[in-house]
């Protein structure tokens, strides 16, 4: 039987691949091909660029008000609420993750382009005054130009949306590449953006593999900044190549973040958020909360709930209702998976629950949801991001050696606080070097708030209005107002 194929979509419309190239992509419950997507070429990604330049440079996109920009952002939103259960289905056959878990977040995605579409025509510059006698200096927030936007495999379309949202409503263009495991939501994401009366080429898309035109994109000198969401290795790449071009970058990398949990906190919540953090979408999140920091006081018995929810826990087919934990999203990530937890039992931990691959699922890329007990902040799954269903516990006895415990990591993505103590809440929340700090929740996000991290973890903020600074340059304008002749030319004007 042949797969459904799905092409490139560049200018407006569907592309062929130059070469001719397909590739298959699986699904992670069963480990077998549902579809084939091109493959890009160096001529695919030049076409793709090629159109986001000429839309940016020469096209009608240029000659928008922001006011337009932003009711096309609110068409999108409704081509995308129309299709948010079609688009999470194809997530959830891509990736692996939860049916309900892509739904909830494919009715939440309008919400990113409707903010923008908001706040598209609240984008002001300034009139500096006093600047200089006699002149008017202002400034003008402009677009950048053609952005490049590359995203991981653990949620393509709101990886995308964050990106796309704050840069369309900037006046920019955008060429997508999604990652080589999950294009098929983006590519068609790309093309509702024509449905929406976008004009055409200002949103494109390239499916293909970083390894192979992952450079091309990011080192051609039409694009102005590059816009990354993936592993702390790939970004530093992006980082040091775009650098050297002086591209602009944003970079949402990995974490190691700690979720800490204190005498005083309640703890069937504390149990609820450590599973939301790190057995959720198993454990396939960014800011997986997979460092548990737990006072020694309660040590045994949180281990002890915990391990009676992660028992409990229901492994099954991501588009079942009532499954609670799908597959890992290909046989790449369940070995590193695998070996992370074997390196840390080597390294002295003990394997309080999971471990393995469960009973009764001999195909598709399933492990258990993983205890480790006995862990310390220096061995191996305590420091590497292992970006599974495996919780590492850690005891402390002081706030003081709390914090520089949580702080010892090359990450600085996100971080949990369970406490009732307010004055605790606020004091730890402001030690802790994360970019999101989550007190008595864990996983809250919204379009409205800004997301990234610090250190390993990333560069730049995504979400909320400190992303259209992401988006925009600023401009200093001097304009003369004084009749009378010019001062003196060899003199500094001050
Ligand atoms: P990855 O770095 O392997 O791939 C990400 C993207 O980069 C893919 O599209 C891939 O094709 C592309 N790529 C690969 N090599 C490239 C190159 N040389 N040049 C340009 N692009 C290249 O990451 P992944 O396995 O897809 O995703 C998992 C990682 O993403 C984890 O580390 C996770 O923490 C991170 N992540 C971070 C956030 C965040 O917001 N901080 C969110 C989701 C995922």
């Amino acid at each position: 039987m042949s797969l459904t194929r799905y092409q490139h979509f560049i200018e407006g419309k569907w592309a062929e691949p130059a070469e001719g190239q397909y590739f298959q992509s699986e699904n992670p419950a069963t480990g077998q091909a549902w579809y084939e997507t091109a493959r890009a070429s160096a001529a695919d990604v030049d076409a793709a660029i090629c159109s986001a330049h000429y839309a940016f440079t020469s096209g009608p996109w240029r000659n928008t008000t922001p006011t337009e920009r932003g009711q096309m952002l609110h068409r999108v939103a409704d081509v995308i609420a129309k299709h948010a259960e079609e688009l999470a289905e194809i997530e959830a056959l891509d990736n692996g993750k939860l049916l309900r878990e892509m739904k909830a977040q494919m009715r939440s995605l309008p919400d990113y382009f409707r903010f923008y579409a908001g706040v598209a025509d609240k984008v002001r510059g300034d009139v500096i005054q006093g600047a200089a006698r006699n002149a008017l200096n202002y400034t003008l927030r402009e677009p950048l130009g053609v952005v490049v936007a590359i995203t991981a495999w653990n949620s393509p379309l709101y990886l995308a949306a964050m990106k796309l949202a704050p840069a369309l409503a900037m006046g920019n263009t955008v060429v997508l590449k999604p990652s080589e495991y999950t294009s098929a939501a983006t590519l068609k994401l790309a093309s509702f953006f024509t449905e929406a009366g976008f004009p055409s080429g200002v949103v494109n898309a390239v499916s293909g593999f970083g390894s192979e035109v992952g450079d091309i994109l990011v080192d051609d000198e039409r694009v102005a900044k590059v816009a990354f969401t993936g592993s702390t290795p790939v970004g530093r790449r992006i980082a040091s190549r775009a650098s050297g071009r002086l591209a602009k970058i944003s970079l949402e990398l990995g974490g190691k973040s700690p979720n800490i949990v204190f005498p005083d906190a309640d703890l069937e919540n504390v149990v609820t958020g450590v599973v939301a953090g790190v057995f959720a979408a198993a454990g396939q999140m960014c800011t997986s909360g997979s460092r548990l920091f737990v006072h020694s006081s309660v040590h045994d018995e949180v281990v002890n709930k915990i391990v009676e929810r992660a028992r409990a826990i229901k492994i099954g087919n991501p588009l079942e209702s009532e499954t609670e934990l799908g597959p890992l999203v290909n046989e790449n990530q369940l070995r590193h998976v695998t070996r992370c937890i074997a390196q840390g039992v080597e390294e002295g931990a003990v394997i309080a629950f999971g471990g393995k691959r469960p009973a009764g699922f001999d195909t598709g890329h399933y492990i258990e949801p993983t205890v480790l007990i006995g862990v310390n902040n220096s061995m191996s799954v305590a420091r590497t991001e292992i970006f599974g269903p495996v919780l590492s516990v850690i005891p402390f006895e002081s706030e003081k050696d709390l914090i520089a415990q949580a702080n010892d990591t090359e990450f600085g993505l996100a971080a949990g606080i369970w406490t009732s103590n307010l004055a605790r809440a606020h004091r730890i929340a402001a030690a802790l070097d994360a970019g999101i700090v989550w007190v008595n929740t864990y996983r809250s996000e919204s379009a409205l708030s800004p997301f990234g991290g610090f250190k390993q973890s990333g560069l730049g903020k995504e979400n909320g209005t400190e992303a259209l600074l992401e988006y925009s340059r600023v401009k200093s304008v001097w304009v003369n107002y004084d009749e009378g002749e010019l001062a003196d030319p060899f003199s500094f004007p001050g």
